[in-house]
């Protein structure tokens, strides 16, 4: 029986607390014989992983998590078998980091008026690369005990209406899924129920997002519920999308479920994996 790929991963390139060479050690052990690692916005991690895949016997697909801003929110789109010295995908990728980075330095500002000095310097402390997220924050302030956990200091700092809080402006859905196409990839819409928009919304994003070119949708994720599975089955069935399946894993601390775990996709959906050059046959890791 076909396994499960897990094409939805992080590492400390991003936001992950394990390196690449650790998560396919991980992937490994836990009998994932296919795995994307799909930073956010960068491809940084990907030669490590490749390396590390090889040694371990692990199926890497090279993949990235673009951030864009679509109908005054964050969403997220995946791509999957990208060509990682493509010009356009690395101009565009570039431009995100430097977005982040100025994000990061505001984020610090608005933290140091609430009272928490030292955050920027704190949350690079939390980055092992040059790209700093939230999630970097997140880990300086549980540090200081501004809050229990990672997600409580989402809640109370760094969301819509909380003093850490930074409106995204990142980029199109156009650009992003202009970018992915351009080095090859395949686009998938991350986690879509996480975005809460309503059933009219969500048709109007999967529409513009397949007339762009987009391809998959992510049925199975590690942030969806099993009745999210469904739903999202029915509208990837419905506009012509591959189902994708993802843990969205960021290392052995809770609340990420663990690699290797994915339940099957619910029947009627086209796995993306049986998609015409998946992966991209010359990007896959030397075995
Ligand atoms: P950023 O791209 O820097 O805005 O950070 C987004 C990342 O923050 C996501 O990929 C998650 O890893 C993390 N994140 C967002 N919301 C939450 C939450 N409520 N609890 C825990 N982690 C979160
Ligand atoms: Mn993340
Ligand atoms: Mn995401
Ligand atoms: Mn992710």
């Amino acid at each position: 029986m076909l396994k499960i790929p897990d094409l939805h991963t992080h590492s400390t390139a991003s936001d992950g607390t394990l390196t690449p060479t650790a998560l396919l050690e991980r992937a490994a052990a836990a009998g994932v014989e296919t795995l994307a690692l799909t930073d956010h916005d960068t491809v940084a991690g990907i030669a490590e992983a490749r390396t590390a895949a090889a040694r371990v016997g692990v199926r890497l697909i090279a993949g990235v998590e673009v951030s864009v801003t679509w109908g005054g929110r964050t969403v997220h789109i995946v791509g999957l078998g990208v060509d990682t010295d493509c010009r356009a995908l690395l101009a565009g990728l570039a431009s995100l980091e430097e977005y982040r980075l100025w994000r990061a330095e505001e984020i610090g500002r608005r933290l140091a008026q609430a009272g928490y000095d030292g955050a920027l310097e704190g949350a690079r402390g939390h980055a092992a690369g040059t790209l700093i997220g939230r999630t970097h924050f997140a880990r300086f302030l549980v540090e200081r005990g501004a809050a229990a956990d990672i997600r409580d200091v989402f809640k109370r700092f760094l969301v819509s209406g909380k003093p850490g809080h930074v409106p995204g402006e990142w980029t199109t859905l156009e650009e992003a899924v202009g970018w992915i196409r351009a080095a090859g990839g395949l686009a998938v819409i991350a986690h879509p129920a996480r975005y809460d928009f309503t059933r009219t919304k969500m048709r109007r994003l999967l529409g513009e997002f397949r007339d762009c070119g987009g391809r998959g949708l992510e049925v199975v994720s590690g942030s969806h519920s099993r009745d999210d599975y469904f739903v999202f089955a029915r509208h990837a069935t419905e506009q012509g999308l591959y189902a994708s399946a993802g843990s969205d894993y960021h290392g052995p601390e809770k609340p990420w479920i663990e690699l290797g775990r994915l339940p099957a996709l619910p029947d009627g959906c086209t796995p993306i994996w049986t998609a015409h050059g998946f992966g991209g046959a010359a990007r896959l890791a030397a075995a």
